[in-house]
């Protein structure tokens, strides 16, 4: 199959839907990968590295589009690449249609075949192209709320892990999932005293059979949540309920409570997070402060470290993108049931239900 790779034009997008390494082992099946010029300096792959493992860069994005049968990205595709889309190609890629009817609009009316990212499952019932995302967001907000914590970023002058002789900083984790358990680790790992909370008793107990006495777990009630925030140095926000927008734990009137300097980071931001002070930041101005509390927000923290975030990215992506074009995609898709819950649109229609319900479309 020919396989193309975009350079990525969202705004402040550096990931890429390929690396060099996962290009060589599409070779190696015996496929065709063309890349945009440049695609992959955000994360440091120069052309000649996909060059090396046997990729053709080409100079433009429409030549990408006229010639490939399968597009691999990272990002929804936006409008000027949806206008280049045509009715023969698969676009393999995070979507999010749900809340963008524009997108859905034109992705029905190019007649392509759109397999998203985030709707693909796992024999666990889990989103496995979703998790990585998770993982990096949950290591990274350890780091954002380390930097947060000191004096001159707002924060309350401390070191998570403390030192010899001085006390560790108390860092609570609102909910123990994939991002909480990767803010746990890390937290853990700086030697910070670290409590996590979720409502799940299956979760609390594996969060319990991993970190032993390394963090506390904790039933998720507002009286225990208000009494550990009242002391808490670093909050992490984590709690999802799928489908539904994040559980808003903390009050404005919770956080007026918190000790001056004390830092948010609320990665649920994405679904609306769950301080009721939270509103999206930027990696640019990642950080306001309300109440003398510093709050980080930012709702695309993969995108930080670019880098990372495409290898992880691609460790989930490369066996499903092998599979699509070793197979082609009509049998790749009847062969696999958690694929084929990635199909969003096809021939013209709506393919996923909650989709099609929340738009209106036919299912
Ligand atoms: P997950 O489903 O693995 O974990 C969520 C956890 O929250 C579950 O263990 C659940 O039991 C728990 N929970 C639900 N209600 C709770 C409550 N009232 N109190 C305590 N715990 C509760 O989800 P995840 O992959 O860890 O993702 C968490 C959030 O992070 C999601 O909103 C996700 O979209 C977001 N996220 C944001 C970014 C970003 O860049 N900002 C990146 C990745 C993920």
């Amino acid at each position: 199959m020919l396989i193309g790779v975009p350079k990525e034009i969202k705004n402040h997008e550096y990931r890429v839907g390929m690396t060099p390494e996962s290009v060589a082992e599409a070779i190696n099946h015996g496929h065709t990968v063309i890349v945009e010029k440049s695609a992959g300096l955000g994360i440091g792959a120069s052309d000649q590295a996909y060059e090396a493992a046997g990729a053709t860069i080409i100079e433009t994005a429409e030549q990408v589009f006229a010639k490939a049968e399968m597009i691999v990205k990272v990002k929804e595709p936006q409008a000027i690449e949806r206008a280049r889309l045509q009715p023969h190609q698969l676009l393999f890629t995070y979507l999010h249609l749900a809340p963008d009817p524009d997108q859905t609009k034109d992705l029905v009316n190019s007649g392509a075949t759109c397999i998203a990212y985030e709707t693909i499952t796992s024999h666990t019932g889990a989103l496995p192209l979703l998790k990585p995302m998770s993982q990096v967001a949950g290591r990274m907000s350890i780091q954002a709320g380390a930097t947060a914590l000191e004096k001159s970023k707002g924060g309350k002058g401390l070191l998570l892990g403390g030192v010899p002789g001085v006390k560790p900083a108390k860092v609570v984790v609102l909910g123990g999932g994939v991002v909480g358990f990767n803010a746990a680790q890390m937290a853990v790992g700086l030697q910070a005293d670290v409590t996590i909370f979720d409502k799940n008793p299956n979760t609390l107990e594996s969060l319990s059979n991993y970190f032993g006495s390394t963090a506390k777990t904790l039933y998720s009630t507002q009286a225990s949540l208000e009494e550990a925030l009242l002391t808490a140095d670093l909050v992490i926000g984590a709690v999802l309920i799928p489908g539904a927008a994040a559980p808003k734990l903390v009050t404005r009137e919770m956080i007026s409570k918190m000790e001056p300097g004390t830092v948010v980071v609320d990665v649920a931001i994405d679904q609306g997070g769950c301080f009721e002070t939270s509103k999206a930041t930027t990696h640019a101005e990642p950080t306001y402060v309300v109440d003398d509390v510093v709050h980080y927000c930012v709702a695309n923290m993969p995108g930080g470290v670019a880098r990372t975030s495409t290898y992880a990215l691609n460790n989930a992506t490369l066996p499903f993108i092998l599979a699509l074009a070793d197979k082609g995609w009509k049998a790749a898709l009847k062969d696999d049931d958690h694929l084929l819950n990635g199909l969003n649109v096809w021939d013209g229609k709506v393919t996923n239900q909650p989709v099609a319900e929340a738009l209106g479309y036919d299912f």
